[in-house]
């Protein structure tokens, strides 16, 4: 079989500064891209003139562009002539702190608090990181509790716990930030803490969930290392206030903590803190999300429809991403898809019994027979208008909370006790065509589905719009509203609907002095890439308020 690369272009020669290393920009087919002996060939008969000499080389940068009908991989390569390869991390980070460390107080131990905590350690800091939940290892108890005995602790599930969200998450590395340094350093961090050095390459970089629990052990072993401190099971209820200044938290054992600065990184499901916020009249403001649902497809149809090709053969399970504007009962709203699990699981994300939430997530080979996405539509001030005379700002929350609460309770009715986590699904084609689903086909859901017509018992601006949205996906992506495909329900935490607002340049809360109000949950990320950043950018904040007074 001839294979031919059919597009090749900009062999750029770094001949200037290393003579003895050369990058190669090119645009091959996937059978010569990933398969190492025939890319070390092409490499040496067409960027190297068919030199003689002994080479070793590595991938920098590598994208798969399936439009246009035919997939291309776009790959940049650093070759070396008569040399092995050195280290790809550009710098390995010490982190130590003098014996004399001011101490700050850190709530919560996702990637917004965990990175400040390490970021507060290079700048001589000590953290003192509080977090509710559990270690990574005692967490993984409670979620087999979720799936299996549909109990969820509202203290340690798959939001609340060591690395936070992100621990169980997907481990998708993207952001749509455009700090080209400040993401190489996020993902270098965790290369350091034991991630693949992949993440480093891949356009779309990701570790997987069974991956990321060792790198958020690592991370935590860096930061006691460094003399940092880190209390699971240490859920903050209070707040020390003096004079508008916050000087530390209380614990519910009633221990206070202490610290020249309180960076407040407890997620967008803290749904006590936002409401402990606005008790004490610390300003905290709603702001537009997204609910929606998420669908469930076999992975094979989405390779299918993104690679055009029967088999995949070396190429990484497929993702997609879809997005159309609707206009249901006038009122126009976006609908788009959402953390995209291409391999992956649907899991129950619920934070307390009652409410029933779902969320995505893979492993880092993405070999699960299932792709799933979020398909999620925006939530506006309209729709929480209703709220706002008895929750003020808390009105988008209080939507949010309510929303997931009518669902659960409306499953409840369909499914036997003891069965909290079951949750309502529908096959798409049946959704658009507003009739229940007989039959439902085969899921990642662990803790089980069942028919229910979501077109009937999800909110009509959920509803609507979905339904209108999901006959513009099919014209994209052909059969994706065939029968293989089905909602379940409920996608509802896809951002947080609260922002506690904070100063642009100092990060401090505009009226709570050394308060830094930081990551997902007070509205400034949205993703474990950008809670990450946040962690850094509210921990340089808070230094050098510090170094300043
Ligand atoms: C199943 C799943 C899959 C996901 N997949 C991806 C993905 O692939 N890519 C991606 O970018 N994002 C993903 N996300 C989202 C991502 O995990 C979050 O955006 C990110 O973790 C937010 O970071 P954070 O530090 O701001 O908050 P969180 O990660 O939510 O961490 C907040 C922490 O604060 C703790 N806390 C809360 N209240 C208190 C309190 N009162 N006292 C003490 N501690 C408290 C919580 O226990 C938690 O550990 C996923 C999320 C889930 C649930």
């Amino acid at each position: 079989m001839v294979i031919f690369a059919f597009i090749f272009f900009n062999c750029k020669d770094n001949y200037l500064t290393l003579p003895s290393m050369k990058t190669f920009s090119l645009s091959l087919v996937p059978e010569i891209a990933l398969d190492p002996v025939l890319l070390k060939e092409h490499l040496r008969t067409h960027c190297l003139k068919g030199t003689s000499q002994d080479f070793e080389f590595r991938k920098t940068k590598e994208s798969i562009d399936g439009r246009k009908g035919k997939v291309v991989l776009h790959i940049d390569v650093e070759v070396y002539l008569n040399e092995s390869l050195p280290p790809l991390l550009s710098d390995i980070r010490t982190y130590q702190l003098p014996a004399q460390a001011p101490q700050a107080i850190l709530v919560g131990a996702g990637p917004a608090g965990m990175f400040a905590a390490l970021r507060l350690i290079e700048l001589g800091i000590r953290p003192i990181l509080l977090e509710r939940g559990k270690d990574v290892r005692a967490r993984r108890r409670d979620l087999a509790a979720i799936n299996k005995a549909h109990v969820v602790d509202p203290n340690s599930n798959y939001c609340f716990g060591e690395g936070g969200a992100g621990t169980y998450s997907d481990g998708k590395l993207y952001t749509r930030s455009k700090k080209r340094g400040d993401i190489r350093r996020i993902l270098e961090i965790f290369v350091q803490h034991g991630a693949t050095e992949r993440i480093l390459v891949d356009a779309h970089p990701h570790i997987g969930t069974n991956k990321l629990p060792g790198v958020v052990t690592a991370m935590r072993e860096s930061i006691l290392q460094a003399g940092g401190e880190i209390h699971f099971n240490s859920h903050v209820i209070d707040f020390l206030l003096e004079d508008d200044e916050m000087k530390g938290v209380v614990t519910a054992d009633g221990t206070s903590w202490l610290g020249i600065g309180v960076i407040l990184a407890t997620g967008h499901s803290a749904r006590d803190i936002f409401y402990l916020v606005d008790q004490k009249k610390i300003q905290i403001e709603a702001k537009p999300f997204a609910m929606g649902v998420r669908i469930e497809h076999p992975q094979a149809f989405v390779d299918q429809c993104q690679y055009h090709r029967p088999d995949r053969g070396l190429l990484p399970p497929a993702a997609y991403s879809l997005v159309t504007q609707t206009r249901h009962k006038g009122t126009q709203r976006g609908v788009f898809s959402f953390c995209m699990c291409p391999g992956g699981f649907i899991v129950p994300a619920s934070t307390a019994p009652g409410e029933l939430v779902v969320n995505g997530m893979s492993p880092s080979r993405r070999d699960s027979y299932f792709a799933n996405s979020g398909v999620v539509v925006s939530v506006l001030p309209e729709d929480w208008a209703p709220f706002v005379p008895e929750k003020g700002p808390l009105a988008a929350l209080a939507l949010q909370e309510k929303v997931e609460r009518d669902l659960w309770q409306m499953t409840q009715q369909l499914v036997h006790p003891g069965k909290e986590q079951m949750a309502p699904a529908q096959r798409i084609g049946d959704f658009t065509r507003k009739r229940i689903s007989t039959d439902l086909a085969p899921t990642s859901y662990q803790p089980g589905l069942i028919s229910a017509p979501l077109h009937e018992i999800l909110p009509d601006f959920i509803a609507g719009p979905l339904s209108e949205a999901l006959p513009i996906f099919q014209k994209k992506m052909k059969g994706y509203v065939g029968s293989a495909g089905q909602l379940i329900g409920l996608e509802s935490r896809t951002s947080s609907p609260v922002r506690i607002p904070r100063h642009p340049d100092t990060l401090e809360h505009p009226q709570v002095k050394r308060l830094f109000p930081c990551g997902e949950g007070a509205g400034y990320a949205g993703g474990i890439m950008s809670a990450a950043m946040d962690g850094e950018r509210c921990a340089e904040a808070l230094a050098t308020r510090w170094l300043n007074s």
